[in-house]
């Protein structure tokens, strides 16, 4: 087998990109506890909330209250999405460590979720991206539909790799690339990886699979052995895939964790706990565990290990 990465960072993003697919809106202060109890799994980095326009996402339109009701643990980084300089001074008013941008690697896409061209989105972007590096804020870059398009099907790897390069040029610390439609195979993982590693430093490069059609592990290992360091899940297998009614969405931090330790790869993430905590908001949310490791547990040889 490739040599395998010795650490990896677990980006936790089931209280944005998770809940924001969740029909349910969530209490308050069940955000709060949430986000707490996340805290406390040993996940580097935490996506708290969105500042888009609340009427936009009803769900996360409270994110400047969670930011402030959270108790911040200093080895954790808590980080909103924000769309434009109003949602950046939001963000600033919250004290997020970090923020991410968002564009489309399809054009068709980039128009029908935030309502403008790929090209506007990168302009909308530089004033953003000015203010948070004036702050010292860390910066990341999502880059939606990179495996492939609802609207456009398969979407070229050079205009991904394209858009990457931009992307880091302008300043973004870090660039996520996301399989939005959960349609990406291992092969084509990788070979993309690869393809953008010639523009973008692997070690700035996150993935972001869904698990629409059960690929999202096979995906992230293929990922792991060219180099890929960082991967974004979501505890419970937060959020769904508005364009597959009923199919999962993200991929389980459970069912990751489950996979690193057994390949050795350190996370600092602690399984039980993170088990805990997506059962815990499964039930407030009331909807199932999308976690196949929450579900099943930890068989008992490896309890001490987890
Ligand atoms: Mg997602």
């Amino acid at each position: 087998m490739p040599t395998l990465p010795s650490q990896v960072r677990i980006i936790e993003v089931a209280p944005r990109d998770g809940l924001q697919f969740e029909r349910t809106t969530l209490t308050l202060k069940t955000k709060i506890n949430f986000i707490n109890q996340l805290s406390k799994t040993g996940v580097s980095n935490i996506e708290v909330g969105s500042f888009v326009s609340p009427a936009h996402i009803p769900q996360l339109a409270d994110s400047d209250n969670v930011f402030r009701g959270i108790t911040r643990n200093n080895n954790v980084i808590y980080s909103a999405l924000v769309p434009n300089e109003i949602g950046m001074q939001r963000a600033l008013a919250a004290q997020a460590d970090s923020i991410a941008v968002f564009t489309a690697a399809s054009e068709t896409f980039c128009q029908k979720n935030i309502g403008c061209s790929i090209a506007e989105s990168l302009q909308r972007f530089k004033t953003v991206i000015a203010t948070a590096k004036c702050n010292g804020l860390w910066l990341r870059g999502y880059l939606s539909c990179a495996f492939g398009c609802p609207y456009e099907n398969a979407v070229p790897t050079t205009q991904v790799v394209k858009l990457a390069k931009q992307l880091f040029t302008m300043g973004c610390d870090e660039i996520s690339l996301g399989d939005t439609i959960g349609v990406a195979t291992a092969s084509q993982a990788k070979t993309l990886v690869l393809q953008v590693s010639g523009v973008v430093p692997l070690d700035k490069l996150a993935v972001h699979f869904h698990d629409t059609r059960g690929q999202a592990l096979a995906n992230i290992l293929s990922c792991l052995q060219v180099g890929i360091t960082r991967i974004d899940s979501a505890v419970a297998g937060l959020g769904g895939c508005p364009y597959a009614p009923g199919a999962s969405g993200n991929i389980a931090t459970e069912d990751v964790i489950y996979m690193l330790n057994g390949l050795g790869i350190k996370t600092g993430v602690n399984l039980k706990k993170v088990i805990t905590t997506g059962h815990y908001i499964t039930q407030q949310l009331g909807r199932h565990n999308a976690s196949r490791v929450a579900i099943a547990g930890i068989p008992d040889w490896l309890q001490n290990e987890s």
